[in-house]
């Protein structure tokens, strides 16, 4: 039974809800919660975006707080609108609201302009004139200290004057930039005068031509965070480095300080979550955009026939930690099988079909048998299916030449139809030119309707199948692991390890008819193959184009037996 005085602990294994929790009981003057999800629009969400989505909005919800949806739109050279658009869509499609906390960091250009200016005008930064390489030589490494640029004591005055005039766009892009004035030989590189705003003449999709200059990441980010007056700024592990310098800045110019605070990012086997990488298989066509259901984002796992329920499950069952890790892809797949075997209705379909006849069934003859629709929910009830002389199976439920315990149909042999009857192959027809099997002949027992022998004889074998007057032909997909390697992260290129049989597509599947009107993201397990659904409507066919989700068979329960998840340490 639930107990109300207890704390909310939806969350799985999460340490910043921990923090907020200590915070919550030891401050009795308690502000409002409020957390951001901070995207660049520079492409599509992923998986591990879901995580940082998940766990932002989720502790708003849980502490009465609120979550804003800010795009870090600070960088004109990658950044879109169509990104905005297709990253407030999986927002609100994984069922997330961020109501009217929409912000963009390039509303606060001005206000981010007056902290610089108030620290050049503070004597704590400085234009440079030095050029890229020039800069990044001084910097120093992790070994040595870095030198100080031979602009660093510009006096205040010309810091400020150039600095108007970079705005002003007096300057070429490169010729110089404005540096914070903190350490040049601190051991943290980030603080060795980092760049806070360079020369940039792209327009930007919002503010079209108005700035020619430009903050970076580092500089917009905080002091974004602080002007929305963001309580907990929660960010992945590689931006515990910069937190120095956020400090550091928001201390400089007096303003709000939130706390950051930082987890491991999500990575998965078998696939690639850093942007970069994602934007170089859609640039160089290795899959079909953004939204291919081999893709681990947001759109290609909803069009692969994810749901946002196994995404939030997920999410909830890997938990929130510092320690970096890599979830098994197989967890994934665990969850929206646990969410599809209880939700999907389950109908017949043949992937790779090879006819069969019937040769002691009457020809203009049909009957209708009856089949359950979810033995797991009896509520979804059952359907009626056509049988007749002339049906399609699955060409490798049949083997001329089977091994023992082969229990599907070979030449003399019986098998059961599932939800029908069982049946004998008596012949193979084969194409005389290529060998191709085009046609097995059969003979049904007329006293085994439902699949039972009433004389007792065990048919070990049970195969789905349709009729060819009661199904449909159409394409399916099914697909592999897009990369052939678990930790495709550790390869140099993309190409080297990329899957080349990540996809397969039949062209002549057969579908029950049941299924003739399904639409786009409509769910199905077909018996024996897996759960689908409908990828999209065939222009030309106006048929449902069906997309594999998963696999029946679940590897993960398969090796833990349990709910924890098996993580591997890196
Ligand atoms: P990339 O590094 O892949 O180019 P990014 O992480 O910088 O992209 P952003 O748009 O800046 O992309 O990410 C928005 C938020 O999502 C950030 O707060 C970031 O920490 C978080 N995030 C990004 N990738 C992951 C991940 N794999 N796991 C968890 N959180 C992530
Ligand atoms: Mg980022």
């Amino acid at each position: 039974m639930e107990n109300k005085s207890q704390p909310p602990n939806q969350i799985n294994n999460n340490f910043i809800q921990e923090i907020i929790e200590n915070e919550q009981k030891s401050n009795t003057s308690a502000k409002q919660l409020v957390t951001r999800f901070p995207p660049e629009p520079n492409g599509y969400l992923h998986i591990g975006h879901a995580k940082s989505i998940s766990i932002n909005f989720e502790l708003a919800k849980l502490y009465n707080g609120k979550c804003h949806l800010r795009f870090d739109d600070t960088n004109p050279l990658n950044e879109n609108p169509d990104f905005i658009e297709s990253i407030k869509k999986d927002i609100k499609w994984l069922g997330w609201n961020w109501g009217e906390n929409l912000f963009y960091a390039s509303d606060y250009f001005e206000t981010l302009f007056e902290y610089a200016t108030k620290l050049t005008l503070d004597g704590k930064a400085y234009i440079d004139e030095s050029s890229q390489e020039q800069i990044r030589q001084l910097r120093g490494t992790l070994n040595s200290t870095g030198t100080e640029s031979p602009y660093r004591n510009r006096p205040i005055n010309e810091n400020v004057e150039l600095l108007n005039k970079m705005r002003n766009g007096d300057f070429e892009e490169g010729s110089m930039v404005l540096r914070a004035k903190i350490d040049m030989n601190s051991g943290n590189i980030n603080l060795r005068d980092p760049i806070l705003y360079r020369i940039i003449k792209t327009p930007h999709f919002k503010t079209g031509t108005k700035w020619k200059i430009y903050p970076t990441y580092d500089f917009a980010h905080g002091q974004s965070d602080s002007i929305e007056k963001i309580t907990h700024s929660i960010c992945t592990m590689e931006f515990e480095d910069h937190r120095p310098l956020y400090d550091w800045l928001i201390e400089n110019i007096h303003i709000h300080h939130p706390q950051q605070i930082e987890f491991a990012r999500l990575n998965i086997s078998y696939t690639v979550l850093s942007k970069r990488k994602l934007s170089e298989l859609v640039e160089k066509n290795y899959v079909q955009g953004w939204d291919d259901p081999r893709m681990p984002t947001i759109s290609g796992l909803r069009k692969r026939g994810y749901t946002p329920e196994s995404i939030k499950n997920f999410c909830n069952k890997i938990g929130v930690a510092k320690r970096q890790n890599t979830v098994e892809i197989q967890l994934l797949e665990h969850c929206i099988r646990e969410d599809l075997n209880k939700n999907c209705k389950r109908v017949m379909g043949i992937i790779d079909p090879v006819k069969v006849v019937i040769t002691n069934y009457p020809e203009n003859q049909s009957e209708k048998l009856e089949a359950i629709n979810n033995p797991e929910q009896e509520e979804m009830g059952s359907r009626k299916i056509e049988f007749s002389r002339e049906i399609y199976i699955e060409s490798n439920d049949f083997m001329e030449d089977p091994p023992k315990k082969y229990f599907r149909l070979s030449p003399g042999k019986e098998v059961r139809l599932r939800y029908g009857y069982i049946i004998k192959c008596t012949k193979v027809i084969r194409d005389e030119v290529s060998n191709k099997i085009l046609q097995i002949e059969c003979e049904y027992d007329p006293n085994t309707k439902g699949g039972y022998a009433p004389d007792g004889r065990k048919i070990k074998g049970t195969i789905h199948w349709v009729s060819s007057s009661n199904s449909f032909e159409t394409k399916v997909n099914l697909f592999n692991n897009l990369f052939s390697v678990e930790k495709p992260d550790e390869y140099d290129s993309i190409k080297e390890v990329i899957n080349p049989n990540s996809m397969e597509t039949f062209h002549n599947s057969r579908i029950e008819n049941h299924l003739l009107k399904a639409m786009p993201g409509d769910k199905f397990q077909f018996e024996r193959l897996g759960y689908f659904c409908v990828d999209k409507i065939d222009s030309i066919s106006n048929l449902p184009i069906f997309n594999r989700t998963v696999t029946l068979r679940d590897s993960w329960a398969k090796i833990q037996g349990s709910t924890n998840p098996k993580i591997s340490q890196s």
